[in-house]
């Protein structure tokens, strides 16, 4: 209980008896957060305006970029109406895209494209394999009609952290533009447009931030979302449109999550209070390593080297003992309070343990005791992965 003394970093009220969620968005938010929405606001107020555009503003001061050059365009639904707004609007109705996929999130965008009818090209890498900036380069030398690349900060299916510095590199050396789906990573992992040079990039109130679900925020070079007026297929999905209302009227263009926004003010200012994305990647990246530490200990091994683990999630393999099954594993760790989250790998069985959302190390420690307890009682006394789990490892470090 040691955690709730500490004024700097509240904590969920334990007296609320909620497990921690131990997944990538909705995730375990701060008492304070969920206390904020339990006012209502009039959406053409003063009041809210000033809420939208502190909300912006503070967006804008996180992502970096020199002064005037970038602007945010927040967009009500879940993350993947604000991927399908960043899209729509970015990318003119001539123009291909190169998706760049890892897993579910980058398969995901290669589908909005083709339900909106933009041409585009896929690099499909399987479960988790990177793509590198140098296959990146002879696609995009390949095809001169591509415009615009997207490529997956964090792939929240595996976990891991995508060479987005290095793709981007290959992006801009070819004059071509870099869109970047950031959801999972944007505020706890630096992703500096000084250096990263994005034309767009996307996340959402519920992941790093640590708010409550109800939008996402497009974040884009000014210039560029001036000249994208018009490419949008969607009335409702269209970022410059929403951003001209904003710019014109400081309201959204259509009810806007009111009280999602509020919460989202709270989770910024402790965000702010904890150090910002240094301060939170710093509390993620000892939620990890404690984590990662602990259940390897208990014999659990990480599809991932250490080299490509993320602080926001991580991918286990399923022990290969014939008493382990994931359900059972799953409501013994939620009966004592952890939700876990099943994996998402098409070649071996696997789960998934979130880094993220209002939990320190010293929740990470009682995780793993709970793995341990969890296995004990479905009578496993090895949580090794079967022999070709690491097979398929094998093929990252080649
Ligand atoms: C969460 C997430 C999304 C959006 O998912 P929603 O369920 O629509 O919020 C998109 N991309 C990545 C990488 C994500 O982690």
């Amino acid at each position: 209980m040691t955690e709730m003394t500490n004024a700097a970093f509240p904590m969920p009220d334990p007296k609320m008896g909620e497990p921690y969620l131990l997944t990538p968005g909705p995730l375990t938010t701060a008492f304070s957060v969920k206390e904020a929405m339990l006012k209502d606001w009039g959406s053409w107020d003063d009041d809210f305006r000033a809420m939208t555009r502190s909300l912006c503003n503070q967006l804008v001061a996180l992502a970096g970029g020199a002064a005037g050059e970038l602007v945010c365009v927040p967009m009500q639904g879940s993350g993947s109406f604000a991927v399908e707004a960043m899209l729509g609007t970015m990318v003119p109705r001539d123009g291909k895209v190169l998706v760049l996929a890892n897993g579910a999130y980058g398969l995901r965008a290669a589908e909005t494209l083709r339900v909106m009818g933009r041409a585009h090209t896929l690099i499909d890498k399987g479960d988790y394999l990177p793509p590198r900036g140098d296959e990146v380069g002879r696609a995009l030398d390949a095809d001169p009609a591509i415009t615009h690349v997207i490529a997956i900060h964090c792939e929240t299916s595996s976990g891991i952290l995508n060479p987005v510095a290095e793709i981007a590199q290959a992006v801009h050396a070819r004059g071509r533009k870099l869109l970047v789906d950031s959801m999972s990573a944007f505020g706890a992992v630096p992703l500096d447009a000084g250096q990263i040079g994005y034309d767009a990039m996307v996340s959402s109130a519920n992941k790093c931030i640590e708010g409550v679900p109800g939008f996402g925020f497009v974040i884009a070079r000014k210039s560029a979302l001036e000249a994208a007026k018009g490419n949008a297929h969607s009335l409702s999905l269209d970022a410059h449109a929403q951003w001209a209302t904003m710019v014109r009227t400081g309201q959204w263009r259509y009810t806007p999550p009111t009280h999602v926004v509020a919460a989202f003010l709270e989770a910024l200012r402790l965000h702010a209070a904890e150090g910002g994305v240094a301060g939170r990647g710093a509390r993620y990246a000892l939620n990890r390593d404690v984590m990662v530490a602990g259940m390897r200990d208990l014999g659990f091994e990480t599809l991932l080297a250490d080299r490509w683990l993320s602080p926001i999630i991580v991918t286990f393999f399923n022990p290969a003992h014939p008493n382990f099954d994931f359900q059972r594993f799953y409501q013994l760790m939620k009966s004592k309070g952890f939700i876990i989250y099943p994996g998402k790998l098409t070649v071996v069985d696997s789960f998934r343990i979130g880094c993220i959302g209002r939990m320190d190390e010293h929740v990470m420690r009682r995780v793993v005791t709970a793995a341990a307890q969890s296995l004990a009682e479905m009578g496993v006394d090895s949580a090794a992965p079967p022999a070709a789990a690491i097979a398929e490892r094998a093929k990252l470090a080649a």
